[in-house]
């Protein structure tokens, strides 16, 4: 094979339950993921170059409206993973990345984490590795955090720093719509204002809990319920750093949504509805409130990372 394309999808929070800061300087974390149908792609292709001796083993391209927001250096996440798998066999592979941006950038939405699974996918394919998926998550988990989620899909929890994860049994397809905000938020600006407002408020981080509410929506495909049992600890430092957020969240309420949310940290908002059809009329109703950029509708859960057909 000389090229392997891989479609990867974005995660929203049902319940992001934050507790106290580790040691380590990371949350106990109860993440309650669920992968919705907006999509990155990564394609990992064999280089074509005269001279292979002079040239980076890792190439990286991106493509889409997002692209200028994207690093194509080394910091680059699917970057990271092809390094990190290479590494892990103890030999030297060689790929050219294609990214295809759609997965907001610094939105929330763990389009950098979804690449870099989708990047382990791909070389593991390409370089004809064989690794298993179990092996995949391994690694993923040393990248970061909403790394091996985006590998699983579906609807999951996470514990520890949101990393352990069991799957999540879910019945029938919840429709969401994500209003994308302009600009995005640093993820640990957004943990260290949640530590500080908590300090200033003299409230001690409780120790996190999976919602039982939630679980059993989740299991009776309970819209309204799932609507209810939405909830997300980060909201509050998202909220306070980016206050054009609680307007994108009362239009979504005040046209109908069933719940409504910042999704992880923000500023990308997520709202569910009734239905497909529900979904695009409040999209439609919410894409000119100020501070939203633009709105997409996506369903979900969908699988994880997967090699294209
Ligand atoms: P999370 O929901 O996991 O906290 P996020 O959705 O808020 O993450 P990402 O889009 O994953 O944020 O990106 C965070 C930062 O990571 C970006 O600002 C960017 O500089 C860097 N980054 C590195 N690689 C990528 C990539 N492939 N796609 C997007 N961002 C990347």
């Amino acid at each position: 094979m000389s090229a392997i394309t891989v479609r990867v999808p974005a995660k929203v929070n049902l319940q992001l339950a934050v507790g106290p800061l580790r040691e380590d300087g990371y949350h106990d974390l109860v993440n309650v993921f669920h992968a919705v149908s907006l999509f990155d792609e990564v394609t990992a292709a064999e280089p074509f170059d005269v001279n292979p001796s002079a040239a980076a083993p890792l190439g990286v391209r991106v493509e889409g409206d997002l692209a200028g927001e994207v690093p194509v250096s080394d910091d680059n996440l699917a970057v990271r993973a092809a390094r990190a798998l290479a590494d892990r066999t103890g030999r030297s592979y060689r790929a050219d990345l294609l990214i295809r941006k759609s997965i907001p950038v610094a939105g929330g939405m763990a389009g950098g984490s979804a690449d870099a699974a989708a990047a382990l996918v791909a070389c593991n394919e390409l370089w004809g590795l064989g690794l298993p998926r179990e092996d995949l998550m391994e690694i993923a988990a040393d990248i970061g955090s909403d790394v091996p989620f985006a590998l699983l899909g579906g609807t999951a929890v996470g514990t520890g720093r949101g990393e352990r994860l069991a799957p999540l049994e879910t019945a029938g397809v919840f429709h969401w719509v994500f209003a994308l905000a302009d600009g995005g938020l640093s993820t640990p600006r957004v943990y260290g204002e949640c530590d500080r407002l908590r300090e200033e408020a003299g409230v001690a981080a409780p120790t996190p809990a999976v919602s039982e509410a939630l679980l059993a929506a989740l299991r009776e495909g309970d819209v309204r319920a799932l609507g209810q049992a939405l909830s997300n600890d980060l909201q509050p430092a998202a909220l306070a750093l980016r206050p054009s957020l609680a307007n994108t969240l009362a239009a979504g309420r005040e046209h109908g949504a069933l719940g409504a949310l910042v999704s992880g940290s923000g500023p990308t908002c997520a709202f569910l509805a009734e239905s497909a059809e529900r979904a695009h009329e409040l999209a439609a109703l919410i894409k000119d409130v100020d501070g939203c950029r633009s709105v997409v509708t996506a369903s979900g859960p969908v699988p994880g990372a997967t090699v294209a057909g």
